[in-house]
């Protein structure tokens, strides 16, 4: 990289060589007014390294292409990784301003690497003469990804069509920046503010604890709701209020659709369907009829129809599940003397009262045995038990906030395996829900790289010297959450392309929900689930009445998710674009599939962020659900093994799935760890869709 001329970039932190340990980001030195400047130096110190790749006289060989294009673009990656990073976990005006002007520009930098012409004839060589190259299988996966990934983004495209790919991709980089953005400025500005006593009605000590700290936080009296997941659904479950109860549901549903700003400001109906015309137009570009059947060339599904398949096989039996559900609601609701027919701001708060009747599962008696800090070192040990792995906290690090804590990763050893970022409670800078991220990925091409991985969780935090308490649920979305760290940290590979969880869309969260199975084992849960005061460990009735009403409800849950995977693969499916009203397809779609009047979509439209946040998710939020076959199939083994934590069962587990990243077939890597291909029965048996 030649150095920058631009005085102002003299003193740019980005463009330094990171020397703080572990070459963490320089997180406190970082401003957003750097980034600008960072990546055009970055953007055309990558683009050098690529001319120079196809400039070269020599003919091309896996070294001198394959590997060499592995290893460019590291300066970009890291920026680029710290970059993505704060705008979802620490944003300001200044950094959103950056995301939207540097959107374009770095969607186009993304075609000038895959639209290189001299770049893409020398791996086309190299592909159609691979076999001969005597390549070890983690360089011909290498070998095969790139080309594919080279093909999928238009590099057979003719010039003409290359450009109009092109604008595209900018385009829909700025609008699905546009449409996060509209979400989080709603649900950063929507809140229900609650005064007397009788708004308070229901609600548990630890919701008005967290109501408060979020009035605190926004310099208000009284207690605030907002409409992020960890507060607005403890009030639905809670509160007495129905009138509050519709108007909260009713915002938090209505999120993006610009109804709570009460201006046309957020809402992403256009912004959808300008983003569906693109996409269509790129699948069309490709030779696919559909953006659903370009999306899915690269998945284990594969097609549509195994897809469609699978969901189906869970529909049907999820909507019975759900009518029965709905029955109970209604029979409490009767029961006492509350005329009501259940409405969707009912549901939560009469399943509430139908699992406190049977299971007896008060959450003010349930979450003092699952405070965070003992769920944390939960999810450590079992990691420690499996895998031998020990996070050791480093308090003398800091990231980019102070909540945020730094552990090193070490193998059984003592040897480091990577660095972790736990990254747990909620806040307005922050977008919603949880996620794991990385800073650095493993790989070995360019020396011994080990990875920086972050787990966010959006957990509201307790009050003030009050210890933060977790639902089960919250519990559960740390382990899984967890588990993707798992994935990044344990990835041992060679080429960062094929590193951790760079690995195909319906794959990706196995070792996630997986890791989802260790919480419930009643060994884990004697250990750690313990009293917040006395430090007991959790009763074996309570233990017990927690498995049980683990089923509780799944057939709401499962109405939820699968409706939502339905009508994203059928959105996605259309093959004419042309009058594409939002809220009339949601609303014909559901009626298509009889969606049960009681429920809405776990995400709407206009806040579905998997699909229009990016693209990733984008006719494939079935992956949630193709996944769960694998995890309930494959925890199966140390189920038959006769111990959770079966060493050898373990040791499959890390080789094939935990550490291969993208270096093998899936299908080949599942089969590997289990011995045989998974089976559907116990996804079903594990919702208590089927009898167990
Ligand atoms: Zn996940």
């Amino acid at each position: 990289m030649n150095a920058p001329t631009d005085p102002k970039l003299l003193t740019n932190p980005l463009l330094d060589t990171w020397t703080s340990p572990h070459c963490l980001p320089p997180f406190t030195d970082v401003k957003a007014e750097h980034f600008a400047p960072a990546f055009a130096v970055a953007l055309k110190s990558h683009r050098d390294e690529l001319d120079a790749i196809a400039a070269n006289p020599a003919a091309a060989t896996f070294e001198n292409t394959l590997a060499a294009f592995d290893k460019s673009g590291r300066l970009h990656m890291r920026i680029d990784q710290l970059f993505y990073n704060l705008a979802a976990s620490e944003t300001s005006p200044a950094l959103q301003a950056v995301e939207r002007e540097m959107a374009a520009p770095l969607a186009a930098h993304t075609n000038v690497i895959y639209m290189h012409a001299g770049l893409f004839s020398r791996v086309d060589a190299l592909f159609s003469q691979r076999d001969a190259l005597g390549l070890t299988s983690e360089q011909m996966r290498l070998l095969e990804r790139v080309h594919l990934d080279f093909v999928r983004a238009g590099a057979k495209l003719s010039a003409g069509a290359q450009a109009r790919y092109g604008k595209i991709m900018e385009q829909l980089a700025e609008l699905t920046t546009q449409f996060s953005q509209n979400v989080l400025a709603d649900e950063a500005t929507t809140h229900l503010l609650l005064k007397d006593e009788s708004d308070l009605a229901g609600l548990p000590e630890s919701v008005r604890a967290s109501a408060k700290q979020a009035a605190v936080e926004r310099g208000l009296d009284g207690y605030v709701i907002t409409i992020s997941r960890s507060l607005i659904v403890p009030f639905l479950t809670f509160s007495d209020n129905r009138a509050l109860r519709e108007r909260a549901y009713k915002a938090w549903t209505g999120r993006g659709e610009g109804i709570n700003a009460g201006t046309e400001k957020f809402n992403n109906a256009p912004i959808i369907a300008s983003i569906m015309a693109l996409r269509l137009e790129q699948a069309n570009l490709h030779g696919y009829a559909s953006y659903t059947d370009y999306a899915l060339t690269d998945t284990m599904a594969g097609k549509h129809a195994a897809v469609f398949d699978l969901l189906m096989k869970v529909w049907v039996p999820a909507k019975e599940k759900a009518a029965l559900e709905c029955e109970a609601l209604q029979a409490m609701a009767l029961s006492r003397d509350e005329k009501i027919e259940i409405a969707p701001w009912d549901w939560r708060y009469y399943a509430e009262k139908v699992r406190q009747a049977r299971y007896d599962l008060d959450d003010a008696l349930v979450k003092p045995y699952f405070s965070l800090d003992r769920m944390v070192e939960a999810a450590f040990d079992c990691a420690q038990r499996l895998f031998g792995l020990r996070f050791v906290y480093q308090p003398e690090l800091k990231a980019y906030h102070p909540d945020v804590k730094i552990y090193e990763v070490q193998n059984a050893d003592g040897s480091l395996l990577g660095v972790f970022l736990h990254d747990n409670f909620s806040r307005s800078t922050k977008r919603g829900g949880a996620w794991m991220s990385s800073y650095r990925q493993q790989s070995r091409i360019d020396g011994d790289v080990k990875p920086i991985i972050v787990n966010n969780n959006n957990f509201a935090k307790g009050a003030e010297g009050k210890p933060t308490l977790l639902s089960f649920d919250d519990a559960r979305t740390l382990f899984h959450e967890f588990g993707h760290g798992l994935h990044g940290l344990l990835s041992s590979v060679n080429y960062e392309r094929l590193s951790g969880t760079s690995v195909l869309r319906d794959f990706v969260e196995l070792p996630s929900q997986l890791f989802e199975h260790w919480l419930s084992e009643p060994e884990v849960l004697k250990q750690h689930a313990r009293h917040v005061d006395t430090g007991e460990p959790i009763p074996d009735a309570l233990m017990a009445r927690l498995k049980e009403a683990r089923k509780f409800n799944q057939g709401f849950e499962t109405v939820e998710y699968t409706s939502s995977a339905l009508v994203d693969l059928a959105l996605h499916s259309q093959t004419a674009m042309a009058t594409l009203d939002i809220a009339q397809f949601e609303k014909q779609e559901l009626a298509k599939i009889g969606m049960p009047p009681q429920i809405l979509m776990r995400h709407r439209l206009p806040h579905f962020g998997h699909l229009f946040s990016g693209s990733s998710y984008a006719s494939q939020y079935y992956v949630y659900l193709w996944a769960e076959v694998l995890d309930a199939d494959g925890f199966e083994a140390f189920v038959e093994a006769g111990n959770a934590f079966d060493s050898a069962t373990a040791q499959r587990l890390r080789k094939f799935i935990y550490s291969s990243g993208n270096t093998m077939e899936p299908t080949e890597a599942y089969r590997a760890f289990r011995g045989r291909a998974p089976t559907v029965t116990p996804m079903l048996k594990k919702k208590g869709l089927l009898p167990a």
